[in-house]
């Protein structure tokens, strides 16, 4: 694919704890993504101004920023896919009427088959286990895109 690959990754249970440290592995798979020139989206239930950190949002974008992960865009298409939005009609009306954006990949916590580790989480559930989804996601955008880095796939390798 001549598109690079889009990711939404969720927030509270998928890359943070409730405790407020991350996920393990979360930020270290999201960032080679990132390097490797795959479009990020924060996709997540917390609402507001994410340049505010008055609020959960703005709270939560910059909790990634320091820790060096910078999304193309929060709770919204990437720009590069808003761009495609603007020259097809038909695909820009059908974006007025859904809050959904576009991604190739969602990664969340509440996923029906998400898989989750046994540490307690916000939902009782648990959080999202890194070391399968992180492998998986990379093996997919390896064999379907054609990006100049070949991004690892064992957790370890990123730390
Ligand atoms: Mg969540």
């Amino acid at each position: 694919m001549i598109r690079p690959p889009v990711v939404a990754i969720d927030f509270d249970g998928t890359l943070c704890m409730p405790d407020n440290t991350p996920v393990p592995f979360a930020i270290e798979y999201a960032t080679a993504w990132k390097e490797a020139g795959v479009d990020l989206i924060l996709w997540t239930c917390r609402g507001g101004d994410p340049t505010d950190q008055g609020n959960w949002l703005g709270q939560a974008v910059q909790w990634c920023r320091e820790r060096g992960l910078e999304f193309d865009s929060v709770n919204d298409n990437v720009p590069r896919i808003r761009a495609l939005e603007g020259r097809v009609e038909e695909t820009r009306q059908l974006r007025e009427f859904s809050v959904k954006p576009y991604c190739d990949f969602w990664i969340d916590d509440r996923n029906a088959c998400a898989p989750l580790t046994g540490q307690a989480s916000h939902t009782g559930r648990g959080v999202v286990d890194w070391a399968i989804v992180g492998r998986y996601v990379s093996r997919q955008i390896n064999a379907r895109w054609s990006l100049p880095t070949e991004i690892p796939l064992d957790p370890r390798a990123l730390v």
